[in-house]
């Protein structure tokens, strides 16, 4: 059986509805399925940026904003199902709720009435995120979660459910973060244990490089955990990263497919082992499976004569972080020296930063760099494969690009290259240009 989740896009008109429909029906094995809000269209926002301006309105003035909201909805409604007026008695019951609602509850309003229609349309259950999905202080709640969402479900044998959001044991909707269907979609795959985790969205797979710097880009057809973790973490953003904590633990494989192109054969995440075995085999065997990056990072050089002798000196450094609640990304180090590597922040946090480790370590020198890219090589191929890094070091300097930080990763499927953010995307055509064939 298949747990599917279908992005905004694919839940945006009448027409990319009929679409999910058709291929809902061509396949029994479709049975539990998870929706965005409506996405973009021509003339139209994304209704959960509509419902975020609900929200954010004076109480007395919300149901005037959702209005827009109902009208997306009934267009739907009547071009779907012929009724303007289906969902009439859901907006009224949120309406009521408006002025005194927290913006949780308010912006969760577009999964949730875009599964109801949904389930209206293919004619399968509905079952409500509130009940199946739960947190406890704000913070989602696995273990519960799984207990919970696997007996709730097994009373359905087919059912639509809104992703994004759930509930706690107050009554309180929450949400997750910004794309946030996409764990729902995965924590319902592992409660009804199905054989694949369908993803699918407006583009056809997984690409090589970010296509808006790198236009031939091209599809990857298989993918691990692990590399598109890294991938994810880097700003490769098909899928939201949290999403594939949930189908990890049980060995469900994520495909991702394109709604709108279904001569795409999309992008097959699987279990590292499965991929290494030979369970799944890649079209094409490079030793770089992606490169993805980011630009606006910080890094704080730290140089102190005998610093390698000097006990509790790294955690002292790495305490100021905790202090100001900075999170760390990556700490490059050498004998004497080292370098600790953060996203932006604001340039007064950065100063009173520099100014605690002056006064807790006493360095030689300290210095704060503000414009770091950060760029990852990714592949399992590259693992015992002499020469990967002789190469991506080679390319970036006949391409004249200045390397200011290497690190690699212990699991050796991962080089992360630092080079100015004004190097950032001459340095990714030349590494894909490397590492294309
Ligand atoms: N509708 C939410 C968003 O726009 C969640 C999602 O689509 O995954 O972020």
């Amino acid at each position: 059986m298949k747990a599917v989740k279908f992005g905004g896009t694919s839940m945006s008109t009448v027409n990319s509805i009929e679409r999910v429909k058709r291929i809902i029906e061509s396949d029994s094995e479709r049975r539990f399925i998870v929706v965005s809000a409506p996405g973009k269209t021509e003339s139209g926002g994304k209704v959960t940026d509509m419902l975020i301006k609900v929200a954010a309105a004076l109480p007395e003035r919300r149901a005037a904003e959702f209005a827009n909201v109902v009208a997306r909805f009934e267009e739907l409604c009547a071009g779907l199902l012929g009724d303007k007026d289906f969902l009439c008695s859901e907006f009224d019951a949120i309406r009521k709720k408006l002025a005194s609602a927290d913006e949780d509850y308010i912006v969760s309003r577009g999964e949730y009435l875009s599964a109801k229609l949904l389930a209206a349309v293919i004619g399968y259950d509905f079952a409500d995120a509130f009940d199946l999905i739960k947190f406890r202080d704000g913070i989602y709640d696995d273990e519960y979660t799984e207990h919970v969402c696997k007996l709730g479900l097994s009373g359905h044998k087919c059912a639509v459910i809104p992703g994004f959001y759930g509930g706690d044991a107050n009554g309180k909707t929450v949400t997750f973060t910004r794309g946030g269907s996409d764990i729902s979609g995965a924590i319902i795959a592992r409660a009804v244990g199905a054989s694949v985790y369908e993803n699918f969205t407006d583009v056809d797979g997984f690409l090589t490089c970010d296509p808006r710097i790198v236009p031939h880009a091209t599809i990857i057809d298989a993918l691990s955990y692990k590399e598109l973790r890294e991938l994810a973490y880097m700003g490769a953003n098909v899928l939201h990263p949290e999403s594939i904590f949930p189908v990890r633990k049980a060995n469900i494989p994520i495909h991702i497919l394109n709604t709108f192109n279904s001569d795409a054969v999309g992008t097959k995440i699987v279990p590292t082992e499965q991929l290494l075995n030979g369970t799944y085999t890649r079209k094409n065997s490079r030793p770089i499976t992606a490169i993805a990056g980011k630009k606006g990072f910080f890094s704080l050089y730290i140089d102190k004569s005998m610093m390698n002798t000097e006990i509790g000196f790294v955690r002292r450094v790495l305490s100021c972080f905790e202090r100001l609640e900075i999170p760390i990304e990556h700490i490059p180090s050498g004998i004497d020296s080292m370098t600790v590597i953060f996203s932006a922040v604001d340039r007064g946090l950065a100063n009173t930063l520099v100014k605690l480790v002056q006064a807790e370590v006493k360095p030689d020198h300290i210095s704060l760099s503000t414009d770091l890219a950060l760029i990852a090589i990714v592949g399992h191929g590259m693992v015992s494969r002499p020469g990967t890094a002789a190469r991506a070091i080679n390319r970036l300097s006949t391409a004249d690009i200045n390397i200011r930080m290497i690190d690699q990763g212990a699991s050796e499927i991962n080089i992360i290259l630092g080079v100015s953010d004004e190097d950032f995307e001459r340095a990714l055509i030349a590494l894909n240009g490397e590492f294309e064939v």
